[in-house]
């Protein structure tokens, strides 16, 4: 009977090591009796449970086998839906974080639902066997049921509301941790809790007044920005054949490419902060909110500005960033379509047709941004039009590859409308005049580290993107054209483009911008840049809070980086072991550490 009634208990603990075997064998000391608690409190909620609904006789046997399937099937197969997507187990800090994404969220788990019940089956299954064992051979006595059936809410309120280990080692059982991420968002819910997560809030620049006597250049900058596109999916140089991105490879051929380009984050607040600003992404909420993007710049020095998105506004509270902007034109996904998908955005088609029409108003010189967003989950395809195949929605993990495929269609979409932009733009008068930079916000990973998707983690897979600046004859001095070849196979950064797109407006090194000149992180790629400057790496930044810690610097191609879960800091060299697979002695990378240490104050998840 006793074997019954802790079969729950030993079930979970048996799944957690079949997920997690390897971490759970590492577990520092302290965490093995954080474990040893939650497995007790596992058993002693289960038991509690599955006695109660093991009664003779009584119409609460029946409320009990209810909820003890219901919580069952809930916590245990959310939790090994969740750790095939991530690696990690749903905790409080990604409920909470969940929450904030509301319509979002449930976009996602509705699109995928297939395999969300997929994982809840096992566990159903398992808890109506326990039910059944139970009545057959535990057989509760009336005296114990009715006492079991009076502790029910105490051991649930306990489960819900006892803290446990859940942030970076999650030296706990999943179930426990489940309920514990249930309990708090209850408590949000309730108002108890009352901590929100970061997001973009609206910005407050200083007001700039009229910049006088800036660098006179005659030509004007496109910005051309994606969503989620990996480097190795691209062909930031010409190529004979790029079958992912044929269609701008074919229309721009003589563009420089930037084949070691970087984002600083994988998430697209952050990069827009930083592409915007030029600040590092650990400058603090307070300073990017408060400093002067791209646009503030321009339109102080008498530039015309344009910033066009098919993104979503209410993607995460975007639009509260972007509204300020000093634009002509500013439109985002509800502009071009009511309707648009809150992940998708609009269709970057009807983006396409809205820059053709507005662009050819503007005066020049102008800056003008155009961000694409259908590369984002669910990804958008052309079904007619889809050459990688097999591919599926399903983001099980046997599903990886046709997963991928589907993401590589919708890269190749994108990039038919990004072609039919830039051959637009080509074919216009003002095009000798008009250089086209394109680059990514981030990457995207596909589980070689374990995670799906971005703003899991800082390994290449998710900040590794596509660059390269189409510069017609004339646009840039030979120096500077000889400055930016001379970057092609060198490592540089999202925050080396501020500087850039500011040096290209005639702007770096302006006298009336000193100041916030000086608080940006990167060099103009139009002159030398310095070799020896640390950039700092972290999807927890104070325009976007993270579901789980990561961050990391890099030097150069020496990169050390950690997510919450990993035991210490990760050294690696990108250049000779471009997967990340193969972590360097800590001592290769001590300045890097100390570096991590002094900017992010520990590994992430220690606090
Ligand atoms: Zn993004």
């Amino acid at each position: 009977m006793a074997i019954v009634l802790a079969l729950p208990a030993a079930l979970v603990v048996g799944a957690d090591l079949a997920l997690r075997g390897g971490r759970l064998l590492d577990l520092p000391l302290k965490y093995v009796g954080s474990y040893g608690v939650a497995v007790f409190e596992s058993a002693v909620l289960w038991a509690t449970l599955l006695g109660c609904a093991s009664a003779r006789q009584g119409w609460l046997r029946w409320l009990a086998a209810g909820l003890f399937v219901a919580l069952a099937t809930a916590a245990v197969g959310g939790q090994v839906y969740f750790y095939g997507q991530y690696a990690t187990y749903l905790n409080l800090d990604a409920t909470l974080f969940g929450a904030s994404m509301g319509e979002s969220l449930a976009a996602q788990l509705g699109a995928d639902l297939p395999n969300v019940l997929t994982s809840s089956v096992p566990p159903l299954v398992a808890a109506l066997a326990l039910i059944w064992l139970g009545r057959r051979w535990v057989r509760t006595r009336r005296r114990t049921a009715s006492l079991a059936a009076a502790a029910v809410p105490l051991v649930v309120a306990g489960a819900l509301f006892i803290p446990c280990s859940y942030r970076s080692i999650q030296g706990s059982t999943p179930d426990v941790i489940y309920f514990h991420a249930v309990g708090g968002l209850l408590k949000r819910l309730a108002g108890v809790d009352e901590t929100q997560h970061v997001r973009p809030q609206r910005r407050s620049p200083p007001r700039l007044g009229q910049l006088t006597g800036a660098v006179p250049v005659k030509r004007n900058v496109l910005l051309v920005l994606t969503e989620a596109v990996r480097a190795d999916v691209t062909c930031p140089a010409h190529q004979a054949v790029c079958p992912v991105m044929p269609f701008t490879n074919e229309a721009l051929p003589d563009r420089l490419p930037l084949h070691e380009l970087r984002s600083t984050s994988s998430a697209t607040a952050i990069q827009l902060a930083v592409l915007w600003t030029g600040l590092g992404p650990d400058a603090g909420r307070g300073p990017l909110h408060q400093a002067p993007t791209l646009f503030d710049y321009a339109h102080a020095a008498g530039w015309d500005t344009a910033y066009w998105s098919s993104h979503h506004p209410l993607f995460a509270n975007t639009w509260l960033y972007v509204q300020d902007l000093p634009c002509r034109f500013l439109v985002s996904a509800t502009h071009l379509d009511p309707t648009a998908d809150v992940d998708l955005g609009a269709d970057d088609e009807l983006l396409t047709e809205r820059v053709k029409v507005d662009l050819v108003q503007l005066q020049e010189p102008f800056f003008a941004m155009a961000h694409y967003g259908n590369t984002h989950v669910p990804y958008l395809i052309d079904e007619t039009d889809a050459p990688f195949q097999p591919y599926g929605l399903s983001k099980a993990p046997a599903d990886n590859e046709t997963l991928r495929n589907l993401y590589l269609n919708a890269v190749y979409r994108q990039d038919r409308t990004i072609a039919d932009l830039v051959r637009f733009v080509r074919g216009l008068p003002l095009s000798e005049r008009t250089i086209i930079l394109f680059t990514s916000d981030h990457a995207e990973q596909f589980r070689e580290h374990g995670q799906l998707g971005h703003t899991g983690s800082v390994f290449d897979v998710e900040i590794h993107v596509p660059g390269w600046i189409d510069a017609p004859a004339g646009t840039l001095t030979e120096t500077e054209r000889a400055a930016i070849v001379r970057q092609a196979r060198r490592p540089v950064f999202h925050s080396d483009l501020a500087p850039t797109l500011l040096d290209l407006m005639g702007l770096w090194q302006h006298p009336q911008l000193a100041a916030y000149q000086g608080a940006m992180v990167g060099d103009s790629l139009l002159r030398p840049t310095r070799d020896d400057r640390i950039v700092s790496l972290t999807n927890c930044a104070g325009v976007w809070g993270c579901a789980f810690e990561n961050w990391g610097v890099m030097r150069g191609f020496r990169k050390v980086h950690a997510r919450e879960w990993d035991q210490d800091w990760l050294c690696f060299d990108v250049a000779s072991d471009r997967d990340e697979l193969n972590p360097l002695a800590n001592e290769s990378c001590a300045d890097l550490i100390a570096e991590a240490q002094r900017r992010f104050g520990s590994l992430p998840g220690r606090d």
